[in-house]
């Protein structure tokens, strides 16, 4: 899997910024704008702004947080992958075709428990060598490629283009980063998040992406993979 932001919106801090601070603020948008950008003395200082958007979300004011947006070039995840991504409704997407796009012999995602067992990866090899032959041969009949696909299995691999606003980012990252998220997808917003780390004006919104519990400060689920404890095991059985 490759995963790659390719764009966002410019002066991402200073437009949440903008945003949050003109809810509060007798001075327009203009104008603080011009402050948060400028260079003179007057200008915001970046801890002032970085202070702000940490009170917005810690009080759940995470409208500001929609006019960032990142772009994302996602290369080789698996259609598994990508049919847990687009339930992810606020977003965008452009998704390589298989009604244009031939279907590869090697373009298949191997899960490592299956390429650490020999007789399952026998299992999985015959599999889609099967699964290809069959689809090679409906191609040859004449059998249109949005048909002959229907024989091939959810490993194939696909590429995406995703646009995500930051508060369904945040909002994603606390569901998928978990660890009882599917291994595939919680490894690509694993990725998304670095990729914001890899930004030197991006690395304080990075910090942001957590999973759910380091956020919360307990696990919510029925059971914790043991980085945080359980609500229940916080607060006691209050039922
Ligand atoms: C561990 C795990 C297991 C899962 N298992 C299954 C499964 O077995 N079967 C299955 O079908 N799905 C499953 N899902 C998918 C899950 O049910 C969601 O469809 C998916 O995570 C998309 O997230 P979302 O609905 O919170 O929000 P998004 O679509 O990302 O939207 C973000 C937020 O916007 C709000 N929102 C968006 N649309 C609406 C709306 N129409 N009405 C009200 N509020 C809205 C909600 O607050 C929502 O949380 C699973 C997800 C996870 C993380």
């Amino acid at each position: 899997m490759n995963v790659k932001l390719i764009n966002y919106t410019a002066n991402p801090i200073e437009t949440a910024f903008v945003a949050a601070r003109t809810c509060y603020s007798g001075d327009g948008p203009e104008k603080l704008w011009e402050l948060s950008i400028s260079d003179g003395e007057n200008k915001i200082p970046e801890e002032k702004m970085h202070s702000l958007l940490d009170k917005v979300i810690a009080s759940g004011h995470l409208s500001v947080l929609e006019h960032i947006s990142f772009t994302f070039a996602i290369e080789g995840i698996s259609r598994a992958c990508s049919h847990q991504l687009v339930r992810h409704r606020i977003a965008n997407f452009s998704q390589q075709s298989q009604r244009y796009v031939s279907i590869k012999r090697d373009a298949f995602v191997i899960p490592s428990t299956i390429k650490a067992n020999r007789e399952a990866r026998k299992i999985f090899d015959e599999l889609i060598d099967s699964a290809k032959s069959a689809y090679d041969k409906l191609v040859e009949l004449g059998i249109p490629k949005e048909d002959a696909r229907f024989v091939i299995p959810n490993a194939a691999k696909t590429n995406i283009v995703m646009t995500m606003n930051f508060r369904e980012l945040y909002n994603v990252c606390q569901i998928r980063l978990c660890t009882r998220a599917q291994w595939e997808i919680r490894t690509l917003f694993w990725k998304i998040k670095g990729e914001l780390a890899k930004v030197e004006e991006l690395k304080g919104l990075a910090d942001y992406l957590q999973p759910k519990c380091v956020i919360l400060g307990y696990c919510p689920e029925h059971r914790s993979c043991g980085l945080y404890p359980t609500r229940e095991e916080v607060v006691g059985d209050d039922s």
